[in-house]
């Protein structure tokens, strides 16, 4: 009898472990990092831990030099939707990208400090669409957008990341219908003869906490491959639509120009 239930446990443990392992998202046939021993969105890359984030208001007023991108009534500062589409997109002071579509800033920028906040939806969906969006400086290189407080995609992919490259340090999410923010400070990359010689780099605080410190992004953010190497030191600020709700709000930025 006991042999019987022992042998029932053992079943139950290996095929919950199976389950586990199907369960976690991510691939095993993608290529290597380049400096790292990951692959791009690696199955068995360690999720980041969890981080409660400081609570109230994220709301951070800009400062004088900032270039005020979104401030709740206008989108003139972007490319990418018609007038008509744009005016559809704000609702109380927020806009929505699945209404909008994916948008571009009108002007460019190399070093910069940025801030935005945005929210998912609190209606569940499958986990590659749920808030799905990303930040992406000089138009390509992604730090994502998803929810990942009560969902995760792999280490690579989850809120906070440079996508494909850099998991977040920690995961600071707060929940589906709540808003949060980033402030990103990017280093552009050096060009030279139209070959990159120096990658890009990106500090970046999800809701206040540091979730990439001066992380080196070696191009292009691409999905399943590796970051493709860049060729510009200027580019627009774009934001991505997936195909999933996500309003943003309090978008400004500061130049830099360290190089
Ligand atoms: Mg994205």
């Amino acid at each position: 009898m006991n042999r019987i239930l022992l042998l029932l446990f053992f079943v139950l443990f290996i095929s919950s472990s199976l389950f586990a392992q199907e369960d976690r998202p991510g691939y095993t046939d993608t290529p290597l990092i380049p400096g790292s021993q990951w692959r791009v969105h690696d199955k068995a890359r360690p999720q980041p831990g969890k981080v409660t984030p400081g609570q109230g208001d994220l709301l951070q007023q800009p400062p004088s030099d900032a270039i005020i991108l979104f401030d709740g009534s206008s989108l003139d500062r972007w490319s990418g939707a018609d007038e008509a589409k744009k005016r559809e997109g704000i609702t109380n002071g927020a806009f929505n990208i699945i209404v909008t579509g994916q948008l571009t800033t009108l002007e460019e920028f190399g070093d910069c400090q940025l801030h935005i906040e945005w929210m998912t939806s609190e209606e569940k969906q499958d986990r590659m669409n749920w808030g799905n969006s990303g930040v992406f400086l000089l138009g390509c290189i992604e730090v994502q957008i998803l929810e990942s407080h009560d969902s995760f995609i792999y280490a690579d992919g989850n809120a906070g990341a440079i996508y494909g490259q850099h998991p977040p340090l920690v995961n600071p999410a707060r929940r589906p219908g709540q808003w949060q923010s980033f402030d990103i400070i990017f280093t552009a990359p050096k060009i030279e003869n139209g070959k990159q010689v120096r990658p890009a780099c990106l500090t970046v605080f999800y809701n206040g906490v540091l979730v990439q410190n001066h992380s080196e992004a070696l191009g292009k953010s691409t999905h399943r491959e590796v970051p493709i190497p860049l060729d510009v030191e200027k580019g627009p600020i774009m934001l991505q639509d997936h195909g999933s709700t996500v309003l943003f709000r309090n978008i400004w930025i500061r130049r830099l120009d360290m190089n």
